[in-house]
């Protein structure tokens, strides 16, 4: 609880990064959970790990563990054999109850809105997983506008459109995707209170979630929702409410 409302952050990773070299626990993002007032937080593997199984291990452990603070996403290669990434999605949906799969186009190089694509969304369809695909860096991939095309294919299907287009220049792409894709949703972590003001203008707060991606920023990513000037229902919908409906409510 952080000022009195609970809070969900859509938007955290758990495991060992390899372009990076971070490592993050369970134990270390509980700590830094408590220490900021964060209720429960979808954990997603880092976009480039040394082993894919590991980290999806880890984190089911996690969701197992602590179930009503974690919940748990996949992330994976695109371009590992199909057989392959269906198995291992089937596994963290059928063993560890993830309900999220990851795209990551800064370090998964696939358009989106290509055919190439479609197994993605299709699997994630298959075990009522939500799909989070980062925007922003890794453009033209990472274009918002790219996933109002699986977004209108699949129209039960829900995407969200992580770090919303990541600020300034993609902002009015990931809030016209919105705008047109009811069963698109954006994560609001990297944007300025006046783009999230900006945001609110247009998209109801029931499709826009808070997310924090690394740990040093979840006392500004929530804390910019928690200080903003917007109605509370707004703002117990983007702390807490959509991210609950979207990735389900573990109770
Ligand atoms: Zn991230």
């Amino acid at each position: 609880m952080r000022n009195g409302l609970r809070v969900f952050d859509a938007h955290i990773h758990l495991g060992e990064a390899a372009h990076s070299g971070r490592k993050q626990t369970p134990g270390m993002m509980l700590e830094q959970m408590d220490r900021h007032g964060v209720d429960r937080a979808l954990a997603i593997p880092f976009p480039m790990v040394p082993s894919y199984r590991e980290a999806h291990n880890l984190i089911g452990e996690a969701v197992r563990s602590h179930p009503s603070r974690f919940v748990g996403a996949a992330c994976l290669s695109p371009f590992l054999p199909q057989a392959e990434y269906r198995d291992e999605v089937r596994r963290c949906a059928e063993e560890f109850g993830f309900r999220a799969l990851k795209f990551q186009p800064q370090f998964q190089p696939l358009d989106p809105s290509s055919s190439r694509a479609e197994f993605m969304f299709e699997i994630a369809l298959e075990h009522r997983l939500a799909v989070v695909c980062h925007t922003g860096s890794g453009v033209p991939y990472a274009l918002p506008s790219l996933l109002m095309v699986p977004a209108r294919k699949y129209p039960n299907l829900k995407i969200i459109v992580a770090h919303c287009g990541g600020g300034g220049m993609l902002l009015p792409e990931a809030i016209v995707a919105a705008l047109f894709c009811p069963n698109i949703f954006l994560e609001l972590s990297t944007l300025m209170p006046n783009h999230v003001h900006q945001v609110l203008a247009q998209v109801p707060a029931a499709r826009l979630m808070a997310g924090s991606d690394l740990p040093e920023n979840i006392d500004v990513e929530m804390g910019k929702i928690v200080n903003l000037d917007i109605p509370e229902v707004d703002r117990q919908e983007i702390l807490w409410g959509t991210a609950c409906r979207v990735f389900g409510d573990a109770g």
